[in-house]
This record gives structure tokens, C-alpha cells and sequence, in this order.
């Protein structure tokens, strides 16, 4: 199904009838089977394994997906991807860096600290933006906002949006589960002590670990969901510099792990993140080393946590540390992200459009949103599209 997966990823979002009616076949019903299920009904279709159901259950919630109705649509979504997990070579920042040198190439230019208060419009029409010291930017064809929705509709204004795709906008809600992470640098990598049962464990690509069963999983999220520390932190992470080794100084190693947290601690909230950095860093390194002995005070050369506190003051549109940019729910995936009405990247303001991750297909880097606006524009505006689109989505 890899193909029409990557046809619906990389295609507008359509109308679940729309989209039901372009199912066809025995693959086109199986797909209609998931859409209708949530995602541990999908997870416990395909496997009986304990261990097996409590790894592929983390996965989808890593993807900050919830357990709702609908969200088994995912199950093929992320089995037709999981052989395509990548780093980019020396560092992510060589990625935006490379996105920046050609976006630069076509005459575009970048202006950094330089934070959007509103979008400008006249009788319907984007007109510009103007930034929060006071400069006014100009749009000769269209403004597009990559930022979260309910920021948008701060920075365009509820009157333009219209009181009813307004309320549902604002209504638009970060994901209820955050991530934090503790990276390392370290003399060695990671040894694992399951590598005595699978050697290839010490060079894996990526690491689940922290929850052996489904009770865990529940007891982690029924804990974080209410503000507390997990009992058992549980999340994936990966020793990078194994596979790509400028990620450390030559000889060295650097890991992470981002196991699920509260954003908003009951004891003192998302700011008493910033007092408890340390003692959380002891805890999940704590927890780590029960999984990898060798991650003790000789080889751990330095520790840095990331909290969901520091996601959201990075990133302004991460909401809560919601790091795909608002939760996946029924109500907030394919069609209906951010609302019906927005999910096609065109607003009521003409020339005035969304690409960012509340948008379909969501976070992650991916492209997608961007990739489908892009589309879109040219369409409206008559560009002819210099790029072969990404076939229309149909199965059978
Ligand atoms: C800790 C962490 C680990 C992650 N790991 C992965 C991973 O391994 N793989 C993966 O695919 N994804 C990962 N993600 C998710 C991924 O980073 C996001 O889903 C993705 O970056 C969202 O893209 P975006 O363009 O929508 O938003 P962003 O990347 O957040 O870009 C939006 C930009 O707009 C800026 N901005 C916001 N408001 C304004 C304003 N008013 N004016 C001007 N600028 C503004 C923000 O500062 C930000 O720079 C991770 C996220 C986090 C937090």
C-alpha cells in the first residue's frame, strides 16, 4: 500500500466520503476496516504478542497519536514507512540549512527574529504582514502562515475567519502527552544488556524502551495525563554517532531518549520543569543505565534534558511541547485538521493561506503540508508546476 499511502500523504485531504468511494478491491476494504478502528484495535488485529502489542502501541502514541476512534487509519500509514527512519548527515541543522541555500538560490529572502503579530488584509484580500516591531512586509500574490491554527486566527483576526471556523480554530488542541529529551555524550556507546540475546541490539537504529507491558503503558499516560512524573519513562531514542559519526567528536558518542512526560507538572506547573531539570535528568539516566550498564559516571561525559517547557519556548507554535504541532484526534487528522473548512491550505481570505504541521498530514518532517499548499497556490494562481505532482490517491 506504500504507493497510495504516499498518494494520500502528498495530496489535499478529501471528504471521507470522497475518499471512501476511491476504495476499491480487497486492499481498498482493508483500508476501510482501520479507518474504522482506534489504534490499539489495530495494533491488537495484526498481533498477539504481549511484548510485541506494548511496542507497536508506544510507536503510534511516539507519533502523538491517541487511542480514539478512527486513528487505526494510521496502521498502514506507519507500516509502510517504518524501513524509512533516516538522519541527515551532519546534523539536522544541515537539512534547514539546505532548504535555506536553495529557497536563497530563487531570490527568496530570510529574515530571522522577526516574529509575525498580524496578517494583513483589505476587502477579503491578504495585503501582507506586520511584524511586532512595527515593520509592515508587503505581499505582491499571497501570505502563507506555517504556524500553528490558533495563532493564525490571532494574527488574521476572527472576523476574517467568520465566528464559526473561528470557535473551531480556537479550539484546536495540543496534543495531552509530551516528550522530553535527555541527551548524552558519551566516551562509548550505549551496550545494551539484551545484546547478550541479540547482539545487533548494540548497533540498533532505534531504541524502544522503559514500558514492558500494556498495564505500564496505561499506568505511564493515566500518570502524565495528570501531571505526574511516569513511573516507568518510556519512549525511543537512538545513539546517532554509530551510524553517522560527525554527530561526535572522533572517538566519542552522543544518544538520546525521549521519553513521555506531563507538560504541565501539578506540582508547580510547566515552569517547575526549569528547578527540576537535574533531578529528572538522575531519574531517567537512572533509568536508562537499567537497560544499558555502561552508561555510568565514567562514561557519561555530559547530560542536557529538553523539557516540554523548552520545546514550547523554542518553537512558540509547539503549544504545551506539542511537538506535532496539536494532537492527533478524530477530529484533528486528514479532513478535519485543523477544521473542514481550512483542511484544503485555502482560507476565507483569498491569497491568504496554511502549510504548517496543523495542517494534513501533521508534524513531522515530512513536507507534506508545504508540498500540498504548494500545489495548491500554483493551481489558483495559474503557475504552471514545474514539478511531476504526486499522483491522486485510488486503491483497486
Ligand atoms: C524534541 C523533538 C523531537 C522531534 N523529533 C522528530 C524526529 O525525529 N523526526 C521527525 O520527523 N520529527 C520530529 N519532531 C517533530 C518535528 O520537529 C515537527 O513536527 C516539525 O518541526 C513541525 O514543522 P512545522 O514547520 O509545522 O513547525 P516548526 O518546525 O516548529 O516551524 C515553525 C517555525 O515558525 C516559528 N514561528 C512561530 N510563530 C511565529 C511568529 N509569530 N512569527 C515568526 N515565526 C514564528 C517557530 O519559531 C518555528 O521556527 C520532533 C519535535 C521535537 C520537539
Amino acid at each position: 500500500m506504500r504507493e497510495f499511502i504516499t498518494e494520500t500523504m502528498f495530496n489535499r485531504p478529501l471528504p471521507p466520503e470522497e475518499m471512501a468511494a476511491r476504495l476499491n478491491g480487497d486492499l481498498g476494504e482493508e483500508v476501510k476496516a482501520y479507518n474504522a478502528m482506534t489504534m490499539y484495535e489495530a495494533v491488537e488485529r495484526n498481533f498477539e504478542e504481549a511484548h510485541v502489542r506494548t511496542l507497536f502501541k508506544l510507536w503510534f502514541h511516539i507519533l502523538a497519536l491517541e487511542d480514539d476512534p478512527g486513528t487505526g487509519a494510521f496502521f498502514p500509514r506507519v507500516f509502510s514507512r517504518m524501513d524509512r527512519f533516516s538522519i541527515v548527515k551532519g546534523g539536522s541543522i544541515r537539512f534547514a540549512e539546505a532548504l535555506e541555500e536553495c529557497f536563497r538560490s530563487y531570490g527568496g529572502e530570510i529574515l530571522q527574529d522577526a516574529h509575525v503579530s498580524e496578517v494583513t488584509h483589505k476587502n477579503g484580500k491578504a495585503t501582507g504582514v506586520r511584524l511586532e516591531d512595527g515593520r509592515t512586509l508587503e505581499a505582491k500574490q499571497v501570505v502563507i502562515s506555517t504556524v500553528d491554527p490558533p495563532q493564525t486566527l490571532r494574527m488574521v483576526g476572527e472576523d476574517a475567519f467568520g465566528p464559526e471556523i473561528s470557535e473551531k480554530v480556537r479550539n484546536f488542541k495540543p496534543s495531552p502527552h509530551a516528550i522530553c529529551t535527555i541527551h548524552l555524550a558519551l566516551n562509548e556507546a550505549p551496550r545494551y544488556t539484551a545484546a547478550e540475546f541479540d547482539p545487533d541490539l548494540n548497533r540498533a537504529f532505534n531504541m524502544f524502551i522503559g514500558v514492558a507491558d500494556e498495564a505500564q503503558l496505561e499506568e505511564n499516560f493515566n500518570a502524565t495525563i495528570h501531571g505526574s512524573f511516569p513511573p516507568f519513562p518510556m519512549g525511543n531514542g537512538a545513539c546517532n554517532s554509530l551510524h553517522e559519526p560527525s554527530y561526535a567528536p572522533p572517538g566519542k558518542h552522543a544518544a538520546f531518549w525521549w521519553p513521555f512526560v506531563p507538560y504541565d507538572l501539578t506540582d508547580g506547573g510547566p515552569d517547575a520543569w526549569d528547578a527540576r531539570r537535574e533531578e529528572y535528568t538522575n531519574r531517567l539516566l537512572e533509568v536508562w543505565r537499567t537497560y544499558a550498564p555502561n552508561l555510568d559516571e565514567k562514561n557519561v561525559l555530559g547530560t542536557y534534558l529538553f523539557t516540554p517547557r523548552d520545546t514550547e519556548r523554542s518553537c512558540i507554535n509547539m503549544i504545551h511541547g506539542s511537538h506535532h504541532v496539536g494532537a492527533y484526534t478524530l477530529d484533528q487528522v486528514g479532513y478535519n485538521r485543523p477544521t473542514p473548512e481550512l483542511s484544503h491550505y485555502r482560507t476565507p481570505v483569498e491569497g491568504f493561506y496554511m502549510a504548517g504541521s496543523g495542517n494534513h498530514v501533521g508534524g513531522s518532517i515530512n513536507g507534506a503540508a508545504g508540498y500540498n499548499a504548494a500545489n495548491t497556490i500554483a493551481e489558483d494562481l495559474g503557475i504552471k508546476k514545474w514539478w511531476t505532482p504526486v499522483s491522486e490517491p485510488v486503491l483497486g
